[in-house]
């Protein structure tokens, strides 16, 4: 029998990458690109390219047997519709239909976040475990369920907005208008907010140093090399974004009663820094039984973790 293969894409604000994958979670071939600006006609032909090109480099290796999409964005699962998408150009596109239909094959669409966590229970940290929450911190914070094995989509497919939990009312405003929300607190926005705030008070942080003495400069990896570097202005910040992702944590463990937190993104480059003080809040505060059997733990596919959960969508769709 032919090795099976699925085509995965993970279409994001500034790129767009795919790879064939086998069922074992192999990368056979991949391509990025650069997402063009402009209309959301200019995206999908895009997107078609990639696929096309991946499709007939696949010819020798195996048979596709499908399409999976990833996109930062609200979807209607059922209807293979982009709702909305802040970094790309989409509002209310049949994009899953439009690819289906121009290679006549099995498409399937979800949000980013909810295939980094598919992607993790298939080929990453996270393989073997029936019941898991994905969180992704980037400049906020991507989300995924695995309710007793499958994703939670809820009724239209936008369930799992973990990062707009609000953990403190009177917090500040997100970008979703709300306040408080966890990844207001707990990811990359807050640790630049934090950051610059802290550095004022203390002009001796290497934070500063690492950013040429002007606070507009510091980015994320300047805060995780100056706490890497054992920095007492970086490492107050992680404490505190590490508290309030503690809390976060804390309560989907008592919502879920997951075997497993994975905890992906660039903020995961941090590791100990951030995770300690939060499993310090879940000692403290989790409930029991929850707590005893809910591990956090680094995701493993790292920036690879979108084009591994569409191909795992696809394969994960296939056999139910
Ligand atoms: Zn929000």
């Amino acid at each position: 029998m032919a090795r099976q293969i699925a085509i995965g894409v993970d279409i994001g604000g500034t790129k767009i990458a795919a790879a064939t994958v086998d069922i074992e979670g192999r990368m056979l071939s991949s391509l990025k690109i650069d997402t063009p600006g402009g209309t959301s006609d200019d995206v999908v032909t895009a997107i078609g390219d990639i696929v096309k090109r991946l499709n007939e480099s696949a010819l020798n290796t195996g048979e596709v047997v499908g399409i999976g999409l990833g996109v930062a964005g609200t979807i209607n699962w059922k209807e293979g519709l982009v709702v909305q998408s802040p970094n790309l150009p989409f509002s209310n596109i049949r994009l899953r239909s439009i690819v289906e239909s121009k290679f006549g094959l099995s498409t399937f669409m979800d949000n980013d976040g909810n295939l980094a966590t598919l992607g993790e229970k298939y080929y990453g940290a996270a393989r073997g475990a029936r019941n898991i929450i994905g969180l992704t911190l980037g400049t906020g914070i991507g989300a995924g369920i695995i309710f007793d094995g499958c994703l939670y989509r809820g009724a239209t497919g936008s369930a799992a907005e973990i990062g707009h939990m609000v953990i403190q009312a009177t917090g500040p405003q997100c970008t979703c208008g709300s306040y408080g929300c966890f990844e207001e607190m707990a990811a990359g926005r807050a640790l630049l907010r934090l950051a610059k705030e802290k550095v004022k008070q203390n002009r001796e942080s290497l934070i500063l140093e690492l950013a040429g003495g002007d606070a507009k400069n510091i980015t994320g990896p300047m805060v995780t090399e100056a706490g890497q570097m054992g920095d007492k202005t970086a490492l107050d910040v992680f404490g505190e974004i590490g508290f309030w992702l503690g809390i976060g944590i804390n309560n989907v463990i008592n919502i879920f009663n997951p075997e497993l937190v994975v905890i992906g993104g660039g903020m995961g480059d941090a590791g100990e820094l951030i995770l300690s003080p939060s499993r310090k809040v879940i000692d403290e505060r989790t409930l029991h039984p929850n707590k005893d059997v809910a591990e956090v733990v680094l995701a493993d596919l790292g920036n690879q973790a979108g084009v591994l959960g569409a191909a795992a969508l696809v394969f994960d769709e296939l056999s139910t």
